[in-house]
């Protein structure tokens, strides 16, 4: 297997963040989607920040990789927290009928924890209601403080052995799966998220793994989420190995297998969101 090749700016698990993170106004995004209903409750408008310390072989947005962008993404750029959140009260009747808010993804957001943190915060004192989209690999006291601040936590887990979560992401699991029992501790709601992904989390072992080790959380909302094939172009265009290419995504049949098994183990279950 052939993985992006991780460069010297991109974040690595041992270096997300080492201290809790320094207030910081401006951070480095490279898209907003309004309008959106698949990341979290109501109607959303969904920031996408740069940077990720896992190269998963199915991401949408390998552009986000590293912090500047790959190739100069034409979508990448900086922004001040106040810029950001006038920018994004413009959808405020949207997300007021709907119950939405604001949803912070990437790329990992925390890998700029500082700009998050204050992002957060300034979301909770005009009244947003706000959620963070992590793939759990970040240093725990970023992850603690951005959980303080935030109302959802929207949780990935991917592949329960860590060899293989390494060989298909870049990375081993355990981090991710310490910082799972940590959010477990605290009363932040949290909506764990399944990329359903054919021939690597979709296997019946790795389902069951996940559910004994959810069983023993607090957590029962779980967003399936199919793999699509949306991202190939980008790959291509990008000149980055596709590991998944000719991948077709996983059935009907073969998504509401997957439902029914959470259901019957007294999960919540969503396709798609
Ligand atoms: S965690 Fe998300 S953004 Fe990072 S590589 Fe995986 S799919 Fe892409």
């Amino acid at each position: 297997m052939v993985l992006p090749t991780l460069s010297a700016e991109s974040p690595r698990p041992g270096n997300v963040a080492v201290n809790s993170p320094p207030p910081s106004r401006t951070g480095r995004i490279f898209d907003i989607k309004r309008f959106s209903t698949h990341d979290g409750p109501g109607i959303r408008s969904t920031v996408f920040l740069t940077g990720c310390p896992l190269r998963c072989a199915w991401c949408h947005n390998p552009e986000a990789f590293v912090l500047h962008g790959l190739r100069d993404s034409p979508g990448v750029r900086e922004v001040t927290v106040p810029a950001l959140v006038r920018e994004l009260e413009r959808d405020l009747p949207y997300f007021d009928r709907s119950g939405g808010g604001v949803t912070i993804s990437g790329g990992e957001p925390l890998c700029q924890p500082g700009f998050v943190c204050e992002l957060l915060r300034t979301c909770r004192d005009r009244e947003l209601h706000t959620a963070l989209d992590t793939c759990g690999l970040v240093e725990p006291k970023a992850l603690i403080e951005a959980a303080a601040l935030t109302d959802l936590i929207l949780y990935d887990l991917k592949v329960m052995d860590s060899a293989a979560h390494a060989a298909w992401t870049g990375q081993p699991n355990h981090t991710i799966l310490e910082n799972l029992q940590r959010l477990n501790d605290l009363e932040v709601a949290v909506w764990i998220r399944l990329p359903l992904i054919p021939g690597v989390s979709d296997d019946p072992r790795n389902l069951d793994a996940m559910i004994a080790r959810l069983a023993a959380t607090r957590f029962r909302r779980v967003s399936i989420l199919p793999y699509h094939r949306i991202a190939e172009a980008k790959y291509q265009r990008l000149g980055l190995p596709n590991k998944l290419a000719g991948v077709e995504p996983p059935s009907v049949e073969r998504i509401e297998d997957v439902r029914a098994r959470f259901a019957a183990a007294g999960f919540d279950p969503h396709i798609g969101r």
